[in-house]
Parts: structure tokens; C-alpha cells; sequence
């Protein structure tokens, strides 16, 4: 049997995850709770249940078969979260939709079969598989098996990452990858514990590491209205990136709410309610800022 992990998802024929057409794998679970976080349900470290109040017609299946007896119905379906043990017996239940388990457990060779299938796509477009999450460092282990096995098969390979782990666990995963999307959020230290949580000291030093080590990096940077993209945390940025070898370039991704009703169907608070996508003046404001540090950089 080979290793195991957990994933959330496999996206087929994913264009903005690293050159070419690719397939992008889905961590589950993530060291970080960024605001703005459009995979909410990746950052715990287990399955989620996510209920999704437009898609439930109220026929009350889901009550019947809960064994914790977590489900109410009245007026719509509610969940005690503090009984579920997340069995997922109420999402196969639900001929609806409205109730799904994210995160399940997959062995490599699952990965595997899947990602195999549209080696053709790969080849004609210079594409190849994508690892994301989530946080893919997080499960190293079984990270390291995939990316062993597209070696074996001579697919490229892609992670995105935030940066935040341990720099043996970066360095010992190195050679398998052939391109790094690592994320680049808040210069200030204290601003990044306040808006994800960890400090970025950490972060820092690895993108500084894995830059010396050689290794190919795309920086992204996720520009979030009032909390990051102002001019002096995209300077400072820009001027960090500007001192790394091995930058391919910059990729400054702009912020929407797509998410929002994914928090809703957690049962989480959206913390960004108030706040609107970028016009287009402003974007091409912040990319001017690194045009001038004499940085690549593109929107996505
Ligand atoms: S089974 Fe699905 S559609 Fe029926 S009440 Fe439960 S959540 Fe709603
Ligand atoms: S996942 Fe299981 S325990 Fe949780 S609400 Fe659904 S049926 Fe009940």
C-alpha cells in the first residue's frame, strides 16, 4: 500500500497553477487562517462538513440519519458542530448536494492513477501537476511520494506553498520540484500574525533559502484591499524580492469574494464583508510599483 494523505480535491485542467494545462492537487489542512483565505475549508487539519442553505429543500433525511443526533430542522438544516464527529453519513444522505465532507483520505497511487490520466495535455502544453492546498508542507511525507512518483513518470511538478515550514522539510523536497508558487503576504511582522496568524519570520528566511539553494520561484502576492496594498508593504515587497537570485517573477493576484459563501457554509464568520475587488486603475497601480523595482510581474 502506498502512503497516504489527506486532499480535498483534484482540479483537471487548472491554467493558472504554473505554466501549461496541469492538474492541481488539493491539501487539506494549513498551519495559517488568513482573512482572505478562499479555501477556507482546507485549513483544518480533518474533514469538514460544509451545509449549503440554498441547495436543502427541507426533507429532513439528513435528521433521520445523524447519529449524534446533530441536525435540526427548523425553517432550514442546522448543525450542532460541537457533536458532529464529521462521519459524513448526512452528505452521502443528501440527494441535494446541500451537505458535503471536505477532505477525505487518498493513497498516492490514487493520486497517481487520476493525475496519469491527462499526461497528453501535460505534454503538449508544457503543463504538469500542480500540489496546493491548504498547505502541501504540512504532509510532507506523503508529499514527497508524489512528487517521487511524477518524477518517475517524468512529469513537471509545481507547489504552492506558503512558506511556512520547517526549512529541512523544504530542502529535502527540492530537488522534485520544478517550480515554486510561494506566497508573499505582509512585510510587518506583527500585521501578518494579526491578519493569518503566524509570524512571517519564517516564511522570510525560507524564500531567501530556497532562493540561494537555486531553486525556481514565481512570488505571489494576494493584494487585499486595506490590509496589504498599500504602498509601503508593496515596496517593501518588491524590494525583498528585488535582493532574492532565482526570481522568475511576480504575481499579484487580486482579491474577490467568491469564497464568502463558502464561510457561510461552515458555519465561520467572513471577515471581509465590507470589503470590494480592486478597479482596474489600482491594480495596474500596484503593478507599476514593482515594474519599477525592474520586476516581472503579471495580475492573475
Ligand atoms: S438531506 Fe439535504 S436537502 Fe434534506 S434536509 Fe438535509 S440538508 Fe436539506
Ligand atoms: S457528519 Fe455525521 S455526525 Fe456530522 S451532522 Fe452529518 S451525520 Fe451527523
Amino acid at each position: 500500500m502506498s502512503e497516504t494523505g489527506m486532499i480535498f480535491d483534484i482540479k483537471k485542467y487548472a491554467i493558472n497553477d504554473g505554466p501549461g494545462i496541469r492538474t492541481t492537487v488539493f491539501f487539506q489542512g494549513c498551519p495559517l487562517a488568513c482573512q482572505w483565505c478562499h479555501n477556507p475549508e482546507s485549513q483544518a487539519n480533518k474533514p469538514v462538513l460544509m451545509y449549503r442553505a440554498n441547495r436543502c429543500v427541507l426533507c429532513g433525511a439528513c435528521v433521520e440519519v445523524c447519529p449524534q443526533h446533530a441536525i435540526t430542522l427548523d425553517g432550514f438544516s442546522s448543525t450542532d458542530r460541537s457533536l458532529c464527529n464529521t462521519c459524513g453519513v448526512c452528505a452521502e444522505t443528501c440527494y441535494n448536494g446541500a451537505r458535503e465532507l471536505s477532505g477525505y483520505q487518498v493513497s498516492v497511487d490514487e493520486v497517481m492513477s487520476e493525475v496519469l490520466r491527462d499526461t497528453p495535455f501535460y505534454e503538449g502544453s508544457g503543463g504538469g501537476v500542480t500540489f496546493s492546498g491548504g498547505e502541501p508542507l504540512l504532509q510532507h511525507r506523503f508529499l514527497l511520494e508524489l512528487l517521487r512518483a511524477c518524477r518517475e513518470h517524468e512529469l513537471p511538478t509545481v507547489v504552492d506553498t506558503s512558506g511556512f515550514a520547517a526549512w529541512e522539510v523544504l530542502n529535502s523536497l527540492r530537488e522534485y520540484i520544478e517550480l515554486f508558487l510561494f506566497d508573499l503576504k505582509i512585510m510587518d511582522d506583527e500585521r501578518h500574525i494579526q491578519y493569518t496568524g503566524v509570524s512571517n519570520r519564517l516564511i522570510l528566511s525560507n524564500l531567501r533559502q530556497l532562493a540561494e539553494a537555486g531553486s525556481a520561484i514565481t512570488v505571489r502576492i494576494p493584494l487585499i484591499p486595506g490590509i496589504n496594498d498599500d504602498e509601503e508593504n508593496l515596496r517593501a515587497s518588491g524590494e525583498f524580492i528585488r535582493s532574492l537570485p532565482n526570481i522568475c517573477g511576480v504575481e499579484l493576484m487580486g482579491y474577490h469574494d467568491l469564497a464568502a459563501a463558502k464561510y457561510e457554509a461552515l458555519g465561520l464568520e467572513y471577515q471581509l464583508k465590507q470589503v470590494s475587488a480592486h478597479g482596474k486603475d489600482q491594480l495596474l497601480r500596484s503593478v507599476k510599483i514593482f515594474e519599477h523595482l525592474c520586476l516581472q510581474v503579471k495580475i492573475s
